[in-house]
């Protein structure tokens, strides 16, 4: 890819937008969307280490996404403060990777809102 940084800036910037306009409380079609979106993303993401390492977190037990209730993931598609959270853990994931300091995950809405009033 031509510039992983600059690629990399760009993606955060949306995957964060998308968590901070992600509902509040989100329908079974919703969820499932985004778990969609994001497997994919996953797929297409065209930087491949970087797409591996990711596809490799989100298959990891405690981070997948489940559209339905039950079974023992940490239901990060149940609300927009679960889902931020989530991809403020998948990028920290990163930061760690590439020794970086961990973001305060308390503060991704702050850093994030987009102002659109929702
Ligand atoms: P970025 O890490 O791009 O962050 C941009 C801004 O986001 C920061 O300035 C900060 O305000 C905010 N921020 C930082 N951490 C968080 C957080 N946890 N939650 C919310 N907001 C935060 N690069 C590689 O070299 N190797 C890889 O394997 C790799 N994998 C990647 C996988 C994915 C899915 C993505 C999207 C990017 C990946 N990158 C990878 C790129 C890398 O994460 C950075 O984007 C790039 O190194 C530029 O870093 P940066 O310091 O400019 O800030």
């Amino acid at each position: 890819p031509p510039d992983v940084q600059a690629l990399g800036r760009s993606a955060w910037t949306f995957l964060h937008t998308l968590s901070a306009n992600y509902p509040k409380n989100p329908t079974q079609e919703e969820k499932s969307d985004m778990k969609q979106f994001l497997g994919l993303f996953g797929k297409l993401y065209p930087c491949w280490v970087c797409a591996e390492d990711f596809r490799e977190w989100m298959d990891r037990p405690e981070n997948k996404l489940q559209v339905g209730s039950g079974g023992k993931g940490g239901n990060w598609l149940n609300s927009r403060e679960r889902f931020g959270l989530w991809m403020c853990m998948a990028h920290n994931a990163v930061n760690t990777k590439l020794g970086k300091a961990e973001f305060d995950c308390r503060k991704w809405e702050e850093r994030w809102r987009t102002g659109c009033g929702v």
